[in-house]
């Protein structure tokens, strides 16, 4: 087993760092290379994405990534910035299938912005397909207007597409993932405006006979944003296009309190993975040593779990994590009166010990 370590730019090398610590003392064979990726690969190969580093993640079963990005660099041509390394490596791995759980840790309910009742013990997996829609829609762009409102004035469009096959494949990966789970989706769409997803509903449906022990309901995209902030967890799976479920997976994330807890996955056909924190750089942190770790330790869980087939290694590292929350040790995003604040190095320390069962100190 081989895994790509690409830990990026601001807070990505610290956090990433924590993350190999705990796989290391997991003590499974598998072989760990690093690379530049994001603004650390543009200072030094002139491009966010070299081919060194695309050649490295094609051969490994699945990439750790940190985060990229710094503001510093907005002001290049947008194919030099960082943020389209991550792009990049969706479209050459064939990453279609975006997983972010939305997990409430019951010593956190405190730090989430909604009602401890409405979330504590939330559990929720939202798949987003990630390849078609109107992100990547032909043709885009400006023009003189011909028809609409306003003849012959300047115009911008986009074209929201999706066909049968990518439609087909993101619903199996949700229906699969279910059965793993509370055997339920919810397919998110906006069926009764958009003819993209009243065909994204029909496939779904024809795609959920494979699936009778699998219970699916279907639910508008702006309903669906109500729901997730009334009661969340009604949800079991929720299975949505690119741009629904972007929006709707950073509400999700704020659900739990801190982004800096979410871990994700991105999966090809073959299961190869990309696994990430949720969160960016964050440069107004970086090189401070406060970052969570947390979030990228949980994404080597899940890389663990889907990727490289270990899921006991998998629940050891979840169960570690726990652990070190019941202890009551809190970086800053996470830290409430009462409880222990440590800096990134140290949880990282602390997700070691419990690992290894050593006592945590202090
Ligand atoms: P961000 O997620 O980096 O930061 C948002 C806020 O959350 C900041 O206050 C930050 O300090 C905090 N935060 C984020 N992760 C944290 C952690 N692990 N521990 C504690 N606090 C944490 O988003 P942003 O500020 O909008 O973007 C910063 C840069 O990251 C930009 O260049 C952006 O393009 C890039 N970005 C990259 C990714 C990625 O690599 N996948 C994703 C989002 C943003």
């Amino acid at each position: 087993m081989k895994i790509a370590v690409l830990p990026g730019d601001g807070i990505g090398t610290e956090i990433v760092a924590e993350a190999i610590r705990v796989l290391d003392v997991l003590d499974l064979k598998f072989e760990m290379e690093s690379a530049l990726v994001g603004g650390a690969a543009y200072e030094a190969h002139g491009h966010p994405l070299p081919e060194s580093t695309l050649k490295l993640a094609r051969e490994a079963d699945a990439v750790l990534f940190g985060a990229v990005g710094d503001w510093k660099y907005d002001t290049l041509d947008r194919p030099l910035r960082p943020e389209q390394a991550i792009l990049g490596l969706r479209k050459h791995l064939g990453l279609f299938a975006n997983f972010r759980p939305a997990i409430c840790y019951e010593q956190l309910v405190g730090a989430s912005s909604l009602k401890p009742e409405l979330i504590a013990g939330l559990d929720i997996l939202i798949i987003r397909e990630l390849t078609g829609d109107i992100y990547f829609g032909q043709p885009r762009g400006r023009r003189t207007a011909v028809d609409g409102h306003f003849p012959g004035a300047e115009e911008a469009f986009d074209t929201m597409r999706y066909s049968r096959p990518e439609v087909e494949r993101i619903a199996r990966v949700a229906f699969e993932a279910a059965r793993k789970r509370d055997k339920r989706v919810t397919s998110v769409d906006k069926a009764n405006v958009l003819e993209t997803f009243q065909f994204w509903k029909d496939v779904v449906t024809e795609v959920h006979k494979d699936y009778p022990d699998v219970a699916l309901d279907h639910m508008y995209v702006d309903n669906a944003a109500m729901q997730l902030v009334k009661a969340p967890k009604k949800f079991d799976v929720i299975v949505t296009g690119n741009m629904f479920g972007d929006i709707l997976s950073d509400e999700a994330a704020m659900l739990t309190g801190s982004i800096g807890m979410l871990p994700s996955a991105s999966l090809n056909a073959s299961n190869q993975g990309l696994y990430e924190p949720s969160h960016g750089s964050a440069p107004d942190i970086a090189g401070k040593g406060v970052a969570n770790p947390l979030a990228t330790i949980l994404s080597a869980a899940m890389m663990l779990r889907f990727s490289l087939h270990q899921p006991e290694a998998a629940d050891r590292i979840e169960s570690a994590v726990r652990h070190v929350l019941a202890q009551g040790l809190r970086t800053a995003d996470i830290w409430s009166e009462g409880t222990r604040r440590v800096g990134t190095r140290e949880m990282g320390d602390a997700v070691v010990a419990a690992i290894t069962k050593k006592t945590i100190t202090g």
